[in-house]
């Protein structure tokens, strides 16, 4: 199904050391190696498909505007959407979300209106709305997390009220690896003729996601999460919704008419994409897809599903390690605290053996604050790892304890 050893060998990165040790990536929810062929489509666009897009009728703009627009058809095709004017480039799920909140609460937020979200957010699905309630005066209701690291959904019933305009989720956390119902959370806002925003940043490189079949109204994910370049990203809208929301930054391409009295913008997407958008990144990042789908997701998803519980089953035979979360369907990241080692100490300690582990807070303090601690060390997979690494990983760990 998966050959990894021909698939590590497209990843140059891979080949290298760190300290002398062959490198052991295990940070793949921080962001993914690239193939060659991603790295290979940067070269060849500034080699010889450079001009700035859209506004050009010579040979190289419109080229370059078609590789773009096509770029733009195979995320559309690639997260099944329904038409490329529901899909919005942006620089990553972070500026996805705040284009969200911002356009979203100017067109459907009020004072008193709420806003639900989940208490295992990445601070990109928090901030962005706090600062917009600071603006328009909605409130925002929190979905707890239960012991074992899944949404509580029975609150999430609760929480839904005649004033709720939004949720807004992610997919899967990027902490605990849990891969939240969202099929089920959508049905039930959709009940209420509630929207729901997903946060595909962690789910959309590692499980299929088809965003009609889930019934999204938004989704965002980034590049550099999914084997493409960072400084791209997308959002996803539904039509009658973008439609309805006003645009995020003005400038350059998101208009249709400019007076000193008054402006009219752009149809979609372009209305949401001001300025010299990064299409070189984009043409970079179908290049990505193309290779993820070469593999098939799902064989990428069943692959890194075994290695991730090869590394639970391998981490669990550690003396005094605690595995934080503990959701019955889970994706490709486990967080965990080894007795009372801090873990920036166990990261820097695997880190001299070639071991690239993140430790801290992974941008999810309230989740910190909710499981009771200040960060955990988090390995995170991806299709070219092994078993073998795996195995590293743990040794080392072992030898980390050994010496506290
Ligand atoms: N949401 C989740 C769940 C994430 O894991 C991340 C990245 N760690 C983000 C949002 C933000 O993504 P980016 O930094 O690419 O904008």
């Amino acid at each position: 199904m998966i050959d990894v050893e021909k698939i590590r060998r497209d990843f140059p990165i891979l080949g290298r050391e760190v300290y002398g040790k062959p490198l052991v990536y295990f940070d793949n929810a921080a962001t993914t190696q690239k193939p060659r062929c991603v790295i290979d489509s940067i070269s060849e666009a500034y080699c010889n498909e450079n001009a700035n897009v859209h506004r050009g009728i010579h040979f190289l703009s419109q080229h370059a505007t078609d590789l773009m627009e096509s770029a733009r058809d195979k995320v559309r095709q690639f997260i099944g959407a329904g038409s490329t004017e529901e899909i919005i480039f942006t620089r990553g799920t972070t500026e996805s979300i705040n284009l969200l909140a911002s356009s979203f609460s100017r067109a459907f937020l009020n004072k008193g209106d709420e806003v639900i979200i989940s208490g295992m957010e990445h601070h990109s699905n928090i901030v962005p709305w706090q600062i917009q309630s600071e603006i328009h005066g909605f409130k925002i209701k929190v979905i707890p997390v239960l012991d074992n690291g899944e949404l509580d959904l029975e609150a999430f019933k609760t929480l839904i009220s005649d004033k709720t305009r939004l949720v807004s989720i992610t997919h899967v956390s990027n902490v605990l690896g849990t891969v939240n119902p969202v099929a089920e959370i959508i049905t039930e806002a959709h009940s209420h003729g509630i929207p729901v925003a997903v946060d595909g940043a962690q789910s959309v490189p590692h499980i299929k996601v088809n965003v009609q079949e889930l019934g999204a109204d938004f989704y965002a994910f980034s590049g550099h999460k999914i084997y493409g370049p960072t400084g791209i990203g997308v959002l996803y809208g539904r039509k009658e919704l973008l439609e309805q929301m006003p645009p995020y930054q003005g400038g350059g391409e998101m208009i249709k008419r400019v007076t000193f009295e008054k402006t009219t913008y752009n149809e979609l997407p372009y209305k949401f994409e001001a300025g010299t958008p990064d299409y070189v990144g984009s043409i970079a990042l179908a290049k990505a897809l193309d290779y993820v789908q070469s593999i098939g997701i799902d064989n990428i998803a069943g692959y890194e599903s075994e290695l991730c519980n090869y590394a639970i089953e391998r981490l669990n035979s550690i003396p005094d390690i605690r595995i934080i979360g503990n959701a019955g369907h889970r994706s490709a990241v486990v967080s965990f605290l080894v007795g009372n080692i801090y873990p920036s100490d166990m990261g820097t300690l695997l880190d001299r053996l070639g071991i690239a582990v993140r430790t801290g807070h992974h941008c999810a303090e309230p989740l910190m604050d909710r499981m009771g601690i200040p960060g955990t060390v988090r390995a995170s997979f991806a299709f070219y790892n092994t078993k073998a690494e795996i195995d590293t990983l743990v040794a080392g760990i072992e030898r980390v304890r050994k010496m506290f």
